[in-house]
């Protein structure tokens, strides 16, 4: 049966290397690294990872800095609190958290972004050099890159094996297929429209699933002894469950991991990377801003 790809201790590790980091960073040059947060509304989700990132960047070291706008605050005043961050040395990195509210243009937004403080990766232009050959971004998207460091991390070989990821959402699945075609897998993308998927998914060495469909990969879908990433969130009633209710993957994990030859549980696969990464994004642009090697 496959090997259990954890993400919860490879985060735990790469919070500890971007830790061990920023001590070096500030007693050698005296710089702490600096996280900006921007919330508009009140969304208990949102402000659950808001809480979630400044919490972890605490401790690591990172200084964080938190705007809370009202849900009716205008484009305008979101882009001069971007704009605020994006001259302020004391900050490395800018995240904009999403879902905006519905009146806000989210392209306009991104854009407001100085590329070099991008440390979710939205940026179009940072998109965009991460879709081109022979360039690369500043940042990558946080929960893609995690999924290629769980690979990386598990001694999962990328080069000149065929990946398939289901889903092609901006934040996941589309940055995910770039980066493996970057890694030089040969990739193909399943989406809502896509007609027997599973007749593509069998052939691939590694499937990233970012679907939000629960238990939609079945056994019968997974070639032996593939690499599965699954990154779908999805909540089930469970009577059995204090809450009423448990979080499973896009993945049927005991179907799959019969077959497959390594598998991301849900809970404790993905889910911690994204934060991770994040930190280490966060981390590396303070590096780059300060030329510290
Ligand atoms: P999304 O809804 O934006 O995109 C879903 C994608 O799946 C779409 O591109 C759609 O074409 C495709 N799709 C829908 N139904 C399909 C089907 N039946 N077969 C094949 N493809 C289908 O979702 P998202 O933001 O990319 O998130 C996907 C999942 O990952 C969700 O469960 C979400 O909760 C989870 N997620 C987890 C993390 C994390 O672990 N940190 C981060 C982001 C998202």
């Amino acid at each position: 049966s496959a090997k259990i790809i954890d993400g919860k201790l490879v985060a735990k590790q790469i919070r500890e290397e971007v830790g061990v980091e920023i001590a070096r960073m500030k007693d050698t040059i005296g710089v702490v690294p600096g996280l900006a947060v921007i919330l508009v509304g009140s969304r208990k989700d949102s402000q659950t990872y808001v809480r979630n990132k400044k919490k972890a960047c605490d401790a690591v070291g990172i200084k964080s800095y938190e705007v809370n706008l009202p849900e009716d605050a205008s484009e305008y005043e979101v882009i001069k609190h971007i704009a605020t961050f994006n001259d302020d040395p004391s900050v490395h990195g800018i995240l904009v958290q999403l879902p905006l509210p519905r009146h806000m243009n989210d392209e306009n937004i991104l854009n407001a972004v100085s590329i070099e403080k991008d440390v979710d990766g939205f940026h179009p232009v940072n998109i965009g050099r991460l879709a081109m050959q022979g360039r690369d971004p500043f940042f990558v998207p946080c929960t893609p890159k995690g999924c290629m460091e769980l690979l990386h991390r598990s001694g999962v070989e990328i080069k000149g094996k065929r990946a398939v990821v289901i889903g092609r959402s901006n934040i996941v699945g589309t940055p995910a297929a770039l980066l493996l075609q970057k890694a030089n897998a040969t990739v193909s993308i399943v989406h809502s429209k896509t007609k027997n998927p599973e007749e593509i998914t069998r052939q691939a060495d590694i499937i990233i699933a970012a679907v939000g469909v629960a238990n939609l990969v079945r056994g019968s879908w997974i070639k032996p002894g593939a690499a599965i990433i699954d990154v779908g969130i999805n909540p089930v009633d469970d009577p059995a469950s204090p809450r009423g209710y448990r979080l499973v993957g896009d993945v049927c994990f005991e179907e799959a991991s019969k077959v497959a030859g390594a598998i991301t549980p849900v809970p404790g696969g993905v889910g911690p990377m994204t934060i991770a990464m994040l930190l280490s994004n966060t981390l590396d642009s303070a590096k780059r801003i300060h030329k510290f090697k």
